[in-house]
């Protein structure tokens, strides 16, 4: 048998309503998420929201209490884990100390009774893949965190799985090194085009590096697309919030008429009027109260915005303003609480003074704060 890091099929993965208690702790609840045979799928959410419960189900090492679960469209429920054609890489990478890159890559196909030259012919294809080719005798004391990590891919890709199941494999990576990895992650996938579904909380490495993201909070799914439905369409107040850095504001008023087909929303300190098809929206929702989501980009000085109609015009005392040399974050104070704004270098506010600011209109994003869900 010739062992070729290229999958030899990989296959597409669907849980179905897949529900997992421990004790009375809901970790999943009525799961339901397809990857595409040969996706990159990111699963996304805070701590504790269950997105190693899921891979953990999937990879059959632990059993789910309610729902089914496909890989390549065949019913797992009573695969072993062994037989699943899957392959786990951990942030904890796992590797055997005392063996070598080469052996410890070896390892997983010498138990499996491969021959020694069909193993020999993995392990360099594998390796020179992962830029490790010049390491093989080195033991794991010897290596670099990235290079370790390279190895643990190394041993995953040898076993040429039929899906990568990959649980925060970059988080102890140091920033630059993690952002070097994310990249030569993608690359790898471009290359094996192998399923791939990938546990992170860290939204950057979500955005940059899934063709979709499955947030999750609490056990349940909240939404299933692509980076940019996500930042722009989120499905409710908790993905609109828990995506985007820094994250957006949400502002909650009761919703009047204001005349002329608008409507205005009672914020402290910062009325809000909406005009045209999204005044429109509102109306046709029939909500009373609203809850209004502001992205730091969509908040812009007054001074230099012009005639432009804009959603709210306030006042605020700038608190903290950080320079990030393209661009600046500036923490404004209103009415006691605090509110992000991503704001132009060349004429950045100064801490301490107090200024007008305006929200622009068009991407407002509106919620229904009685059901939490996107006014569309
Ligand atoms: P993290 O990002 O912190 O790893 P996660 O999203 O991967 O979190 P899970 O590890 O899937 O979350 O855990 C989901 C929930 O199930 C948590 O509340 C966790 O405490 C609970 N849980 C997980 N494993 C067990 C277990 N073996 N026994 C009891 N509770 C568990």
């Amino acid at each position: 048998m010739r062992v070729h890091p290229r999958a030899e099929g990989s296959l597409s993965i669907r849980f179905d309503q897949v529900s997992k208690y421990y004790g009375d702790v809901a970790a999943l609840v009525e799961f339901s998420l397809e990857v595409d045979d040969g996706e990159f799928m990111v699963l996304l959410g805070p701590s504790g929201c269950g997105k190693t419960t899921a891979l953990r189900i999937l990879a059959g090492l632990e059993e789910l209490d309610a729902g089914e679960l496909y890989i390549g469209g065949r019913d797992v429920a009573d695969l072993p884990s062994r037989d699943r054609d899957i392959a786990m890489v951990f942030q904890n990478y796992a590797l055997y100390p005392h063996m070598s890159v080469y052996d410890n890559i070896a390892f997983g196909l010498r138990m499996r009774k491969i021959g020694r030259r069909d193993i020999d012919s993995a392990v360099h294809e594998a390796t020179e893949l992962l830029g490790i080719g010049s390491l093989l005798k080195r033991k794991p004391g010897q290596l670099s965190g990235g290079q370790r990590q390279r190895v643990a891919l190394g041993r995953a890709i040898v076993r040429r799985p039929k899906a990568f199941l990959m649980d925060e494999p970059l988080s102890n990576l140091d920033a630059k090194l993690r952002s070097q990895t994310r990249i030569e992650l993608i690359r790898l996938h471009r290359r094996l085009q192998t399923t791939v579904l990938y546990v992170t909380h860290d939204q950057v490495e979500a955005m940059t590096m899934g063709r979709r993201i499955a947030v999750m909070d609490r056990g349940r799914l909240q939404q299933v697309g692509s980076p940019d439905d996500i930042y722009t369409r989120p499905a409710n107040m908790f993905v609109a919030e828990f995506i985007g850095s820094p994250s957006m504001s949400m502002f909650h008023g009761a919703v009047r008429e204001a005349g002329q087909e608008a409507l205005s929303v009672d914020v402290p300190a910062m009325p809000f009027v909406l005009h045209g098809a999204q005044a429109a929206r509102v109306r046709a929702h029939g909500a009373a109260e609203l809850a209004i989501g502001v992205r730091p980009e969509h908040i812009e000085r007054a001074d230099g915005y012009g005639e432009r109609p804009a959603a709210s015009a306030f006042s605020a005392q700038v608190d903290v303003v950080e320079s990030l040399g393209n661009e600046v974050h500036a923490t404004l104070l209103i009415e006691g609480r605090s509110i992000v704004a991503r704001l132009a270098a060349d004429n950045p506010p100064r801490s301490g003074e107090t200024a007008r600011f305006v929200i622009t209109p068009e991407h407002l994003l509106l919620f229904d704060p009685a059901t939490g869900r996107r006014i569309e």
